[in-house]
């Protein structure tokens, strides 16, 4: 991983534009930590994916990630925590390998599996279809296979790849204090590191904002400022 300038972090955000939320995940590990010569970030397991943006985070905003949801029960707003370094170390428990189950071999899902999975509306369809493509090669006779398959078999699939990926995904447990309602809440990673780092774009366009009409400075002039001069000529035009 290599450190981003401002000017780096900009055009991050400026490329995710008009991508899919899948995507923009992709090209932020792409952009700051790049996989081996021969590896395609698409290619890895979704728990891999999700270690490496919590990676990222820890990074670029820190190791705690903090946010809130609304609760179902009573519309009470939750925040929640979660540490970066405990995301990272739990997918450090996985054996990252294909499992073995109902006598067939399945790898975890990958980001290339979900984009081809993504335009399928029903459930169940796409449970099939994910699992069809992490199989290992198979004949006409192992879809059929599939096909027969409730969603006891999908469910049992869905946990042995778990205990293998298992960052694939993160729930949070979450309990309302006015209604002590215990709901899951599942914890998009792409999503919230999309949205972080967009947050911090838009902070860093308005400074930018802020000095260029103060002082006339073009933004390439106040983006080569260190923080600490930026963050004192803000605090001046401010007071
Ligand atoms: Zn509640």
């Amino acid at each position: 991983m290599h450190a981003l300038s401002h000017a780096d972090f900009l055009t991050l955000w400026e490329d995710g534009q008009g991508l899919h939320w899948l995507d923009r995940g992709l090209l932020a590990i792409q952009t700051l930590g790049p996989p081996s010569a021969g590896e395609e970030v698409a290619d890895w397991s979704l728990g891999h994916r999700n270690q490496a943006l919590a990676a990222l985070h820890a990074q670029c905003f820190g190791p705690r990630m903090e946010g809130w949801t609304v609760c179902e029960g009573c519309g009470e707003k939750l925040e929640f925590r979660v540490d970066c370094r405990a995301l990272i170390e739990r997918q450090r428990e996985g054996s990252s390998q294909p499992v073995l189950f109902k006598g067939r071999t399945f790898r975890p899902p990958t980001s290339r599996d979900l984009a081809h999975i993504a335009g399928e509306r029903d459930a169940e369809a796409a449970a099939l279809r994910l699992a069809g493509m992490c199989r290992s090669e198979g004949d006409e006779a192992d879809a059929q296979d599939l096909a027969s398959w409730t969603d006891w078999d999908f469910e049992e699939l869905g946990e042995a790849i778990t205990l293998a990926d298992p960052l694939a995904e993160i729930s949070l447990s979450l309990e309302c204090p006015m209604c002590a309602r215990t709901s899951p809440e599942p914890l998009d990673l792409p999503a919230f590191f999309w949205a972080e780092l967009e947050a911090a774009a838009k902070r860093l366009l308005h400074e930018i904002h802020t000095l260029a009409t103060a002082y006339g400075w073009s933004e390439a002039e106040i983006l080569a400022l260190s923080d600490a001069r930026r963050a004192t000529y803000l605090e001046m035009v401010r007071t």
